[in-house]
């Protein structure tokens, strides 16, 4: 067996090569760190080419239309709690299912494994909701759509801009008619290694309880507010046994855990390859300030006719009319996206010699320091939030934090 790609930065692992490779040669697998790369087998490859030809990552994006940008939330906050954002992948979702049609998205199964997965009824899509910071596991996703397109179901497919092109590229290379076919991606961060999402699940497991870990959730709103980066680990079915917890947050928003090719994304800008793109809108309260939210406001960037059509009467959705300036401004992810952080060699090395414990210490904030600063943090916040409006605390704490950087 060998690697189909030797320069990592260029392969995203969406798995098309692989799922349009005519002699099925071609299977995912996974690295030392844990992300999954193509790997040829020699004896039943034929040297056709398919898989560079499928290849999308990097290729010149069509430039959008002009494309409208709104602010929205769902009506029911309750339902939007259940959101990472505004909710609004809820609204288009829900849209679709009620049509007839089938949902897909990145759910997490029940060992908390987080992969692609099928949704026909509101109750299966649940899964889908809230984001998941880690690469999503594809297999066999594309051919499962095709198979529902071509049985002329209408679908829509929701994941990283990288997933997104990449069925753009099996439609083609299959002839695939997409007429019934709509597409939602994310504004992306990147994507953190499965292996390392598991080992912290294992590190959690061992740590705090004996019950088997029953449900994660990587940023937990309940708690925290839409801003907040806690995670919320239970593990059990009646609500007891849970606790909170920063480290995997630490380690995914410093960007050590991405995959390398994140940090030379051809998606980081506003030209797009889906019919929307949806995210948090950050900066809502300068932008529009009567509709700031904690609860959660989503920003929506449609891209072309399709999109228009989908996202037109959606039930349930308070909508305002925004701008690409104003959307984009605190998103650096359509602004050019982000270099390697410096430490990331020395993540991966220290990971590798030492394991999560020692990495979740030193790049996780973990060690007894960090805790009791966080714990202060905490209890700062619990009292303010008795005596202020959100809204007010939310202004100060970022008046503070920008006076900081203009030093
Ligand atoms: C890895 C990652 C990085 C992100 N980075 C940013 C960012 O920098 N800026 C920003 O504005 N928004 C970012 N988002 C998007 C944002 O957090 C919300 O997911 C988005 O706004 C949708 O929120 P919602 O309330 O409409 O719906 P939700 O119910 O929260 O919808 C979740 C949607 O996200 C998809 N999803 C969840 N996890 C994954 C995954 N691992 N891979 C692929 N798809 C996934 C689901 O399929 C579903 O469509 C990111 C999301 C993820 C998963």
């Amino acid at each position: 067996m060998e690697s189909v790609f030797l320069n990592k930065n260029l392969c995203c692992g969406c798995g098309v090569c692989g799922q349009l490779c005519p002699t099925d040669a071609i299977r995912m697998n996974p690295d030392q760190n844990g992300f999954f790369y193509p790997l040829i087998d020699p004896n039943k490859c034929v040297d056709c080419g398919s898989c560079s030809a499928s290849c999308s990552f990097g290729r010149p994006l069509q430039p959008s239309r002009k494309q409208s940008v709104y602010a929205a939330k769902l009506e029911d906050v309750e339902e939007r709690m259940k959101s990472q954002s505004g909710g609004v992948f809820f609204a288009l979702a829900k849209k679709i299912l009620s049509e007839g049609g089938v949902v897909y998205g990145a759910g997490m199964a029940d060992d908390l494994t987080v992969r692609h997965m099928r949704a026909e009824t509101l109750a299966e899509l649940e899964t889908l909701r809230m984001s998941k910071y880690v690469q999503s596991d594809m297999n066999g996703i594309f051919t499962k759509i095709g198979e529902d397109l071509q049985l002329n179901k209408q679908v829509l497919f929701s994941g990283t801009p990288c997933q997104i092109d990449a069925f753009n590229s099996f439609t083609k290379n299959k002839n695939i008619d997409t007429s019934n076919y709509y597409s939602i991606d994310l504004i992306c961060f990147g994507v953190a290694s499965p292996k390392l999402y598991d080992d912290y699940l294992n590190y959690t497991q061992q740590r705090y309880s004996k019950i088997p870990l029953e449900k994660f959730i990587f940023r937990d709103k309940l708690s925290n507010g839409w801003h907040g980066c806690v995670e919320k680990i239970i593990f059990s079915k009646t609500g007891e046994n849970i606790y909170y917890s920063t480290i995997y947050a630490n380690i995914f928003f410093s960007l050590v855990g991405h995959r390398a090719s994140c940090f030379s994304c051809p998606y980081a800008k506003t030209e797009r390859c889906s019919d929307i793109t949806i995210g948090d809108f950050w900066g809502i309260e300068e932008a529009i300030p009567d509709f700031w939210d904690e609860t959660g406001v989503s920003a929506i960037i449609i891209n072309t006719s399709k999109g228009e059509v989908l996202f037109h009467d959606l039930s349930g959705l308070l909508v305002r009319e925004s701008n690409i300036a104003d959307c984009s401004k605190k998103q650096k992810c359509l602004t050019g996206g982000f270099d390697a952080p410096r430490d990331y060699d020395a993540f991966w090395r220290d990971y590798h010699r030492y394991g999560f414990e020692y990495v979740s210490r030193k790049y996780g904030k973990n060690d007894w320091r960090h805790k009791v600063l966080r714990k202060l943090k905490y209890a700062i916040k619990k009292t303010l939030i008795l005596f202020f409006p959100a809204q007010l605390i939310y202004k100060i704490k970022h008046g503070i934090k920008k006076l900081r950087r203009q030093g």
